[in-house]
């Protein structure tokens, strides 16, 4: 059995950027990675770096003409060789003892903790994160693989199951075969290497796909694990588009898992792909699939401290510009304090800091491309005529993808900017009665991933923890920030499959359980032998 030599996990740390050291040695990493753009990034299958195919530039959502990078983008063709290069490194990486497997991960984390800024630099470029929020992301990337690489071993060691004085029994965690790997660009390094790296340790080999808003980052994180040790073509760098890319590689008859975390529309579609069998195909196809919010705080009547819910609020609506599956994109307030809760809500918004993320300054950056600005500036439009618009409400995409961190009042809990994912800086605020009121319409919605509630009243947060149906329930704080071990993340409804990234039980999802029993005392039949099948 493996024992490993780990100290106890602990979550990394954050920068403190008000300290002159810190925030020198972020606009250093900024002047770095600024200084490798432009660059072209090959597909890496089974090591072979491929260049030549057609290429889509990554560009800065903040200055819309930087060109940051240029990536090649795969066809199906890849794919097959992806699919093929990663089977063929399943045959080693499989037999590879857990210490090498998670000792990679440690490595790597190690690696990007002594880069951090570099890795931060690279998210405020090319998604348009805040000192702060980007600083948060790599230090949750570092989590996911120091937490993932401890869990490693303990699936690794024997597990609990009853025994028979007949038999020599165990049960023991084998990987899957090859993944496709598709993440999302909102937390372009966090989740990427979550979803990664967990599917690595357990000794699946993987196509990645990364977004097509993110792939510079994602090289980076590749080019890391390479560098750490990573055998070729146990991650596959497939850069592409979700149609030429991703359908086939989901449809993929020797696709045998699909990790992926972004919309519910793509989940729904990937899911429904996945479960044809092709033919040729020897399995269910395994889906994990986490997808979007409408994520709801709740402020009741008996919270005394207001002007803490209302900052709680804003920091959950708009930090990284509402781009957030947890972000609250539905206030809900007892209609005893409306008046008195909603103008901090709003003095709060319009004091918010609205700049180019590389500034250092900034609270609030643009949103992500032009096909999001457009979006949340259509859902805005749709919003003011559902509503009051109390604060923002401006969109400028001059220089950058800007909008202005928007709050609007007086929503019915049925319009659509209450039922909808805008997934932008907007704001729905709805009144409820009482608290009953509240409950109902935080749970009148189809996803069910984090929630708050705001109160003094014990009993309340006793229902809040019975009945508010998210996966990840906040109490008195806000809903958005979770951390690898104590918040293990997935939601409810259409929000999901419940993963639980940075629980226990995520890397069960990238494996499956086979039990051994071996015969000892053959002349010893028990009776749990004559009825057991
Ligand atoms: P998206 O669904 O547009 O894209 C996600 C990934 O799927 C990308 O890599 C994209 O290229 C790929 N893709 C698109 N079409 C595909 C296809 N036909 N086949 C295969 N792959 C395809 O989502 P996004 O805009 O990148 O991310 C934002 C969404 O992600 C929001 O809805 C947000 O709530 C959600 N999200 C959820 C969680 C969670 O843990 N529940 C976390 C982060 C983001």
């Amino acid at each position: 059995m493996p024992t490993p030599s780990l100290p106890e996990f602990k979550n990394e740390a954050l920068v403190d950027f008000t300290r002159p050291e810190n925030k020198s040695a972020m606009e250093a990493a900024i002047a770095k990675v600024r200084g490798e753009i432009g660059r072209e990034y090959p597909v890496v299958i089974g090591g072979e770096r491929i260049t030549g195919l057609s290429t889509w530039d990554s560009t800065n959502p903040a200055h819309k003409d930087e060109v940051l990078g240029r990536f090649n983008k795969g066809t199906r063709a890849h794919v097959e060789q992806a699919v093929e290069a990663a089977w063929k490194a399943f045959e080693s990486w499989k037999k590879q003892p857990v210490d090498v497997r998670a000792g990679l991960l440690v490595r790597a984390a190690q690696m990007m903790r002594e880069r951090k800024h570099e890795f931060s630099a690279a998210m405020i470029l090319e998604v348009g994160k805040t000192w702060a929020e980007a600083d948060a992301d790599t230090a949750e990337a570092i989590d996911f693989m120091e937490f993932y690489a401890r869990e490693a071993y303990r699936y690794a060691s024997e597990q609990p199951i009853v025994k028979v004085p007949s038999e020599d029994n165990n049960l023991v965690y084998i990987p899957l075969g090859v993944g496709a790997v598709i993440p999302p660009w909102n937390f372009p390094l966090a989740i990427m290497t979550g979803m990664t790296t967990a599917a690595v340790v357990t000794g699946n080999t993987v196509v990645l796909k990364p977004s097509s808003e993110s792939p510079w980052i994602a090289y980076r994180f590749f080019a890391l694990l390479e560098e750490a040790g990573l055998p070729p073509g146990v991650v596959n760098f497939l850069s592409g588009s979700g149609a030429e890319v991703g359908d086939p590689l989901i449809q993929h008859p020797r696709i045998r898992f699909i990790s992926f975390t972004g919309s519910k529309e793509v989940g729904l579609h990937i899911n429904e792909e996945a479960a044809k069998a092709q033919k040729g195909q020897l399995w269910i196809k395994r889906v994990v699939a986490e997808m979007g919010g409408k994520d709801a705080i709740i402020v009741d009547r008996e919270t005394s401290n207001l002007d803490e819910a209302a900052a709680a609020v804003v920091a959950s609506a708009f930090g990284f510009q509402g781009q957030k599956c947890s972000a609250c994109s539905r206030l809900i307030v007892d209609e005893a304090i409306y008046d008195q809760l909603v103008p901090l809500v709003v003095e709060k918004t319009k004091a918010l800091r609205i700049d180019d993320p590389a500034s250092g300054d900034a609270q609030v950056g643009p949103v992500v491309s032009r096909k999001a600005f457009k979006t949340i500036k259509d859902y805005i439009d749709k919003g003011v005529k559902e509503g009051q618009l109390l604060a923002g409400g401006v969109a400028d995409d001059q220089e950058g993808f800007f909008i202005q961190p928007t709050v609007i009042g007086d929503v019915d809990a049925r319009a659509t900017i209450a039922q909808e994912e805008i997934f932008g800086p907007v704001l729905a605020i709805i009144k409820a009665k009482d608290f009953d009121d509240a409950l109902r319409i935080a749970n009148d919605s189809q996803f069910g991933l984090t929630g708050a509630v705001f109160t003094d009243n014990e009993e309340k947060l006793d229902r809040a923890r019975e009945e508010f149906f998210v996966g990840n329930l906040y109490l008195n704080r806000k809903c958005t920030g979770a951390l690898v071990g104590v918040h293990p993340f997935g939601g409810f409804n259409m929000s999901g499959t419940d993963s639980k990234a940075g629980g226990r039980d995520y890397l069960g999802l990238f494996l499956q359980a086979k039990s051994i029993a071996r015969k000892v005392k053959p002349e010893s039949k028990t009776v749990q032998d004559a009825a057991a099948f």
